[in-house]
C-alpha cells in the first residue's frame, strides 16, 4: 500500500497549483462578486489540457486517468471552487457520458472540442420536482419517425448556458417497462436546438462564478441518433456517472478544506491579539490541527475510492464515503477558518468568505449527504 504520488502525478499537482495561485487567485474574486463566468481562465485551463485529463489521446485527451482529474480538482478548489466545479461538471458529467456510452460517431463529433476545453457539455438529470429521487424523472422523449420529441424541464444544470456550451445530455422517460416501471434513456441535445430554452442564471449563495440554469424542452426535436448508449439504460448510466462524480466532488471538497487550512495558517501567524499572534493560542492551534486531520483523512478516503475504481473493483460505497466525509469536513473547515479570521472572515474580500459560501453545496450536489448514507447502508445490505 503506497499513497505517495508518482513523479508524474506530483508534476501535474504542482502545475495546477501554480496555475491556481498565479492565474485563478488574482482574477476570481471579481468574477465571484460580479457573478460572471471566467472565460479566460477556462480557456487557459483548456490549453493546459485539464479538460482532457482522464481521456485517451485518440480523441484529443491527455491519456491520464480519473485520479489525475481529482488531483487537478483538489488544487483548483484550494483556491476557488467555481473554477473547479466548472471543470468537474464539464469532464465528469459532460464529456464522460459521451466517452463511456457514445457511438464512434458521437465521440468523433463531440469529444475533440470538449476535451480541448473549447466547448463545454452539461448533464441534465435533476428536475424542478425531483432531485434525489432520480427515478421520478418526468421529462419525456417520444420517438416520432427518426426524431426524438422531448418535453419537460431540468433544474440546476451546471455549464448549461455559457457561450461555449455545446450540448446537454438529458435523461428522459422513453417508455414503460413490462413491470410498469419507467424506461429511462439519455439523449444528447445540442445547444440552440429549437424548443430548448435556457433560463437566466440562478442567483446563488456560492459558486457564483460558475454557470447554472433551469432548462425547458418544449417539443424539442433531435435526431434519433442522438440517443446516448442503449435505449432504456439511462438509469444504469447515470448511476455510474454519479458514482465516479462523487470521487471528483470529494477531491474538490478536500481542496476547499485544504484552502481553508492554508488561509488560516497564514492568518494565525500574522494577526495579533492581546500582544501576540493568535496562532500562539492553543485554542487556535487545536482548530488548525483538527482542520489538518480532517483534510488528511478525507484525502485518503478519495484516494482509496479512486484506486478501487481504477483497479476495476467495486467502489460505490467508498465513493459515497469519500463524498460524505469530504463534504462534511469541508463545511467544518470553512466554518473554523471563518472563525479564525474573526470579523475579516465575514468580509467577501477574504478567500475564506468565498470558501464558506462555497462549502454548503458540497453536502447537496451529486447526491445529498442523506443520499450518500442511503448508498452506504444499502451497500452494507440494509
Ligand atoms: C449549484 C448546483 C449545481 C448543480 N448541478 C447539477 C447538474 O449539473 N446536473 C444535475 O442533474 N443536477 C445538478 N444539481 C442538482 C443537485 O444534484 C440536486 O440539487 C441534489 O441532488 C438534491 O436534489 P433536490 O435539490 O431535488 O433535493 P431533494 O431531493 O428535494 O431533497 C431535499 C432534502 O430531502 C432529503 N431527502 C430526499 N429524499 C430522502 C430520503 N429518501 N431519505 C432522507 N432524506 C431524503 C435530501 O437529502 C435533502 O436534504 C445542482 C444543484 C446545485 C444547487
Amino acid at each position: 500500500m503506497d499513497f505517495r504520488l508518482s513523479e508524474e502525478q506530483e508534476a501535474l499537482r504542482e502545475s495546477v497549483r501554480d496555475f491556481a495561485r498565479e492565474v485563478v487567485a488574482p482574477a476570481i474574486a471579481e468574477h465571484y462578486e460580479q457573478h460572471t463566468f471566467p472565460y479566460e481562465i477556462i480557456r487557459q485551463m483548456g490549453k493546459m489540457g485539464l479538460f482532457g485529463l482522464p481521456f485517451p489521446e485518440e480523441h484529443g485527451g491527455m491519456g491520464g486517468d480519473y485520479f489525475a482529474l481529482c488531483l487537478a480538482l483538489e488544487e483548483l478548489a484550494r483556491v476557488d471552487s467555481s473554477v473547479a466545479i466548472t471543470l468537474e461538471a464539464a469532464v465528469s458529467l459532460g464529456a464522460m457520458p459521451i466517452h463511456r456510452f457514445g457511438t464512434d460517431e458521437q465521440k468523433a463529433r463531440w469529444l475533440p472540442k470538449l476535451l480541448s476545453g473549447e466547448a463545454l457539455a452539461s448533464f441534465g438529470l435533476t428536475e424542478p420536482g425531483t432531485g434525489s429521487d432520480a427515478g421520478g424523472t418526468q421529462t419525456r422523449a417520444v420517438l416520432d419517425g427518426d426524431e426524438w420529441v422531448i418535453n419537460g424541464s431540468k433544474a440546476f444544470i451546471t455549464n448549461s448556458g455559457t457561450d461555449i456550451t455545446a450540448l446537454v445530455t438529458v435523461t428522459a422517460v422513453t417508455g414503460v417497462r413490462p413491470d410498469g416501471s419507467k424506461e429511462l434513456s439519455t439523449i444528447i441535445v445540442p445547444s440552440g436546438t429549437p424548443g430548448f430554452t435556457v433560463a437566466p442564471g440562478y442567483s446563488k449563495v456560492g459558486w457564483t462564478a460558475s454557470d447554472t440554469h433551469e432548462l425547458t424542452f418544449d417539443d424539442c426535436r433531435v435526431p434519433a441518433s442522438n440517443l446516448l448508449g442503449e435505449r432504456g439504460r439511462g438509469f444504469a448510466q447515470f448511476l455510474r456517472i454519479l458514482d465516479e462524480g462523487r470521487i471528483a466532488i470529494a477531491a474538490l471538497a478536500v481542496g476547499l478544506a485544504q484552502g481553508c487550512l492554508d488561509e488560516s495558517l497564514r492568518y494565525a501567524k500574522e494577526r495579533e491579539a492581546f500582544g501576540q499572534p493568535i496562532g500562539n493560542y492553543q485554542a487556535i492551534q487545536f482548530k488548525i490541527a483538527d482542520m489538518e486531520m480532517k483534510a488528511h483523512t478525507a484525502r485518503l478516503a478519495y484516494y482509496d475510492a479512486a484506486a478501487r475504481m481504477l483497479a476495476g473493483e467495486p467502489f460505490k460505497r467508498q465513493a459515497a464515503i469519500a463524498k460524505l466525509h469530504a463534504s462534511t469536513i469541508a463545511v467544518d473547515n470553512a466554518r473554523e477558518a471563518t472563525q479564525i479570521h474573526g470579523g475579516y472572515g465575514f468580509m467577501n474580500e477574504y478567500p475564506v468568505a468565498r470558501f464558506w459560501r462555497d462549502s454548503k453545496i458540497l453536502e447537496i450536489g451529486e447526491g445529498t449527504s442523506e443520499v450518500q448514507r442511503m448508498v452506504i447502508a444499502r451497500d452494507l445490505g440494509m
